[in-house]
């Protein structure tokens, strides 16, 4: 963008052209770079009599590692293939050192922003997990915990870093694979293979030509020489053997296939005798197929001749290679199927069992083009044709449960294998926000016992700390939203969210729950450090340690400090998050519950001084400070309900509520503020006590009155200085 906007102007363009071979420079000074110090040590691990490591080449920056002139390994970064945030949202990068086999020989985390690891479980338990990974395959599935997958291989996770150890798993075993792909060291391989279908060699029904064409038996591939030309556009093959304008829509190739295996198609094709000889020539587990052409192409070609093999076509299953050599091949010269038309190029390919076919799942079959480029180079370009049996020929055998579930677990997503290892917390947290539902739903019932709704509150405040903050690291923070909010501006990712079910389910619990109640059920019941300072406060008002508020005015002004600090926050995070995130520390969540507190002294003190003052004055740091509690409040206002009950004398003449309201949401003239208000429901038990909320005491007054004065039903008049006085 820099580039392009100088060129606009005349005295831009010089300064563009000097940016541009800045960048180029840099661009070249980091592919060349060496080694850094910890990588070569790694390397000379393992290799200790490697003599040279290369400059990073082709896209993934892969190192060569020689001994002399030969070569013994390659070796590569992660994050130049992936970078798939871990628990921090920040990738980790690994240096992963590959044999020419492709089986990993080192795995090293050289970097990563883990803040888990920080929680009393040593870096080193993250460097044993590695090295894990020597001697593994790059093809082998790997999983973390147990499998039903009895072909996976399975590493114990870290406990306590599930999600990093699953994506580091994630991002070593893919990118290795595709780094031996890229490399030649192994064939891609995207699908589970399930176990293979058999043919149902005793069904037989009669078919012409036309209807084996129409049910999919026999495919076809119709290529062009325009169709050709096309795909060589912008290689150096470019224009090698074109033709005239006037031929490039003639048929360069018109091809048939088929697996004349199954009766319905080999012996319509064949007839019986030849298909009988056919068949006499499979072994247990081999597939004959059909091709048959016409065109200027030959498939067949005249490299078989030379080299034994064919090289214009082969097949691929499962991201396998089918290739045939000359053995494999039996000429066809006669055919029966009725309708069929004359092909001049017709064979015959024998699947061999070592290729272990499934005749049940699709294969590719493939034409290789060639184009000669030089005396001695040539190009290629494949054409592939989709084949699949119909479903009416093969028999299928049933998987068992536990291949069912193999299958299934290995096909699974990320996100979704971290929530089947978190199962156990995601049941119990959600089991937990079922019970804060209910509570809320019977908030009157439960505000008229006051002292069973204290038991249940401080039970659930000390769950909030212990189980969500402490144990499942659930405690959110506003570098979330501003994640969040970017996510949104930019590429928006659900796997990002989901990667870690905890956080997932907090933030879904928080905006239905600022719909239906405003911001007050996370700050007042969920925020693990909220529920911390309520508990000490609470501690300290046992031991009667004397609480100290600010005057209204002060307070009310005080309220805009949290604003403030956000919108800074904010402002920071567009121009970068990781610096948002350095003054998000003005958060003591990291330090008090994500670390427990084990972390640098200036950050503990820091979080230590606002649990202190907290003793005295309850929520300082919620009230004035918190940005998360300020941006929760301002989608506050978009909430449905107002489930909190006032009377009319509140505020006028009665400041009760106002005054125990321990976070000061009460306005003076009696108003909630729902952007302040906690929803602990210390207002509502006392809005239901009749031995406290002066219009209830009037009322029961004057009830008791009215039993005992001999003029009982009759109206009685209340001075109102009786009121005042007991508020
Ligand atoms: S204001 Fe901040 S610290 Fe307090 S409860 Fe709300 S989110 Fe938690
Ligand atoms: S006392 Fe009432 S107004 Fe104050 S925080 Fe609790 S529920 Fe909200």
């Amino acid at each position: 963008m820099f580039v392009l906007s100088c060129m606009r102007t005349q005295g831009g363009r010089g300064l563009a052209v000097l940016y541009g071979v800045l960048l180029l420079l840099c661009a070249t000074l980091v592919q060349a770079a060496p080694p850094s110090a910890l990588e070569q040590e790694r390397i000379a691990v393992v290799f200790p009599a490697a003599t040279s490591v290369s400059d990073p080449q082709g896209q993934y920056g892969v190192r060569a590692i020689h001994q002399g002139e030969e070569l013994l390994g390659y070796s590569f970064e992660t994050i130049s293939v992936l970078t798939t945030p871990a628990y921090s949202g920040k990738p980790m990068n690994m240096q992963v050192i590959l044999g020419l086999d492709g089986t990993l020989l080192d795995v090293y985390v050289l970097w990563h922003d883990e803040p888990i690891l920080l929680i009393g479980i040593p870096e080193q338990k993250l460097h044993d997990f590695a090295a894990e990974y020597q001697g593994i395959h790059v093809d082998k599935r790997v999983v973390i915990g147990r499998t039903k997958d009895e072909s996976a291989v399975t590493i114990d996770a870290v406990s306590g870093a599930t999600v990093t150890v699953m994506v580091l798993n994630e991002v070593v075993m893919n990118a290795a694979h595709t780094v031996a792909v890229e490399l030649g060291l192994v064939e891609p391989s995207v699908q589970i293979k399930s176990k293979p279908a058999t043919i149902h060699m005793d069904q037989f029904t009669p078919a012409d030509w036309t209807t084996l064409v129409g049910d999919g038996s026999v495919r076809r591939m119709l290529l062009s020489f325009r169709q050709v030309d096309e795909a060589f556009v912008g290689t150096e093959a470019e224009g090698v053997d074109a033709v005239a304008e006037s031929r490039l829509d003639d048929t360069f190739i018109d091809l048939y296939t088929a697996d004349l295996t199954v009766p319905t198609i080999g012996r319509n094709i064949l007839g019986e005798r030849q298909y009988e000889q056919i068949m006499g020539e499979l072994g247990e587990g081999e597939h004959a197929i059909m091709v048959v052409a016409n065109g200027a192409y030959s498939f067949k070609g005249s490299g078989y001749v030379r080299g034994g093999i064919f090289d214009r076509i082969q097949l691929r299953q499962f991201g396998d290679i089918i290739s045939f050599r000359d053995l494999d091949h039996f000429r066809l010269s006669d055919t029966y199927a009725a309708g069929m038309p004359d092909f001049h190029e017709m064979g015959i390919f024998i699947v061999r069992s070592q290729y272990e076919m499934d005749p049940g799942s699709p294969f590719d079959f493939e034409l290789l083009v060639r184009r000669q480029t030089g005396p001695l180079d040539s190009m290629f370009v494949s054409f592939d044709l989709a084949y699949q049996l119909p479903e009416s020929y093969i028999n299928r055998p049933p998987l068992t449960k536990a291949e069912l579930a193999a299958i299934a677990e290995a096909n699974r997503p990320l996100w979704l294998q971290v929530w089947y290892q978190k199962s156990f917390q995601v049941g119990v947290l959600l089991a937990a926000l079922v019970v804060l539902v209910g509570i809320l739903f019977m908030q009157d019932f439960l505000a008229r016992r006051p002292g069973l709704l204290h038991k249940i509150r401080i039970g659930y405040l000390s769950f909030t700390v212990l189980f969500i903050g402490w144990y499942a690291l659930g405690q959110i923070s506003v570098v979330n939203v501003f994640a969040f909010t970017h996510s949104f501006m930019g590429e928006f990712k659900w796997d990002t969210f989901l990667i870690d079910p905890i956080m997932f389910i907090m933030w879904s619990f928080v905006a239905i729950s600022i719909l239906l109640w405003g911001r007050g059920v996370f700050c007042g019941w969920l925020c693990p450090f909220g529920a911390l300072q309520e508990l000490i406060n609470e501690a300290a008002r046992k031991l009667k340690i004397k609480q100290y508020e600010l005057p209204w005015a002060v307070h009310e002004r005080l309220w805009a400090l949290k604003y403030i600090i956000l919108l800074g926050l904010f402002a920071l995070s567009l121009d970068s998050i990781a610096t948002a995130e350095k003054f998000a520390e003005i958060e003591p969540f990291k330090t008090a519950i994500t670390l427990h507190f084990m972390r640098e002294w200036g950050f503990v003190l820091y979080a230590v001084a606002l649990l202190v003052i907290n003793i005295f004055t309850r929520k300082v740091y919620c009230r004035y400070i918190c940005p998360l509690g300020a941006a929760l409040a301002i989608p506050t206002k978009l909430r449905l309900f107002d489930w909190l009950k006032r009377r009319k004398e509140c505020g006028t003449p009665c400041q009760l509520c106002a005054v125990e309201c321990e976070v000061q949401a009460i306005h003076p003239d009696g108003r909630i503020d729902p952007n302040e208000c906690h929803h602990c429901l210390d207002c509502q038990v006392t809005y239901y006590n009749d031995d406290r909320c002066p219009p209830l005491v009037a009322k029961k007054k004057r009830r008791e009155r009215t039993k005992a004065a001999p003029d009982a039903g009759k109206p009685q008049i209340i001075p109102a200085v009786e009121l005042d006085a007991s508020t």
